[in-house]
């Protein structure tokens, strides 16, 4: 009886699994990790290094530009300094009556300083970030991939912010684009969106972020109930803390975004350690394929 049990529930689970993979391809961990490797090789992404900046500008922009049906970049400037945030747009082809669009973000900038480190020497140095600002921009390059590919039933925005992670330097906030981004477009209402932040690790946790869980619960529920349903054990159903990140522009202006980021964050958090060998691809894949399954269940 047991096994026959264990076998009709081995069963479901596989039929599961398959039904989300028949919906839409599956992410490619491996394809999002070269992602962050290309953008650690620029060098850190960061004001002082406008070289980087303009290399890692071009190369999302270039990727993009083949995939979406929309692409701009929006410059703006905000508390003195100036940066680019890039808007991609994949419009369904069906008629989409309840007119249904979503938003995922990253930063695309990466933290100049590296404040954590126990070495005080080392504090002025930037982070690598290749977990910090890297594994964000590379989930959703490689989401862009599968859009284009298999057009969503619903319009799905991609949206990398400049200037998050300038927050606490020279009494600079945090996400300084995301803030500019829902200004500059203050028509620009999706029913939701997720930020992805920190999504790399090969311990990755996700838990319920607090902003997002009381400010979007409704979205908080939907991808912690997807979460489940893949076994993407990334996701922990445990209350995190409150956090600034691109978010909270959003919030701000009753939009109900959720924010998937790693907490506790890892030791190697805004230090010069934050490194692509921290990363693994089936963290991004368990991610990726939750926000597939967030889109392809639409419409
Ligand atoms: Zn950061």
């Amino acid at each position: 009886m047991i096994k026959i049990l264990l076998f009709v529930i081995v069963l479901a689970s596989s039929c599961i699994t398959f039904a989300d993979s028949q919906l839409h391809g599956t992410f490619d961990g491996d394809k999002a990790l070269a992602h962050i490797n290309k953008q650690v090789s620029f060098g850190p992404r960061t004001l002082d290094n406008p070289k980087a900046k303009a290399e890692t500008l071009s190369f999302i922009r270039d990727y993009l530009q083949p995939l979406a049906t929309k692409l701009t970049v929006q410059p703006f400037s905000a508390n003195g300094i100036s940066g680019n945030n890039v808007w991609a747009s994949f419009i369904s082809p069906k008629p989409n009556t309840r007119n249904q669009r979503i938003m995922f973000g990253a930063h695309w900038d990466s933290r100049p300083i590296s404040e954590q480190e126990s070495d005080s020497s080392k504090q002025h140095l930037p982070t690598p970030g290749a977990n910090d600002g890297g594994s964000g921009v590379a989930v959703l390059l490689e989401l862009a991939r599968i859009f284009a590919a298999n057009p969503p039933p619903i319009n799905v925005d991609l949206v990398f912010f400049d200037l998050e992670d300038m927050g606490n330097i020279d009494n600079l906030p945090f996400a300084i684009g995301a803030r500019a981004f829902v200004k500059r477009n203050r028509f620009y209402r999706p029913s939701g969106g997720v930020i992805v932040d920190m999504v790399c690790d090969k311990n990755l946790t996700i838990p319920q972020e607090l902003y997002s869980k009381t400010q979007a619960t409704e979205l908080v529920n939907k991808l912690w109930t997807i979460a489940a349903r893949q076994k993407a054990t990334v996701f922990s159903k445990t209350q995190g803390t409150y956090i600034q990140d691109d978010h909270l522009p959003f919030l701000e202006a009753n939009i109900p975004v959720v924010d998937l980021i790693h907490y506790p964050f890892p030791d190697y958090w805004h230090t010069s350690e934050d490194t692509p060998d921290k990363c693994s691809s089936d963290s991004l894949r368990q991610v990726g394929n939750v926000l597939l399954s967030l889109v392809y269940e639409s419409s």
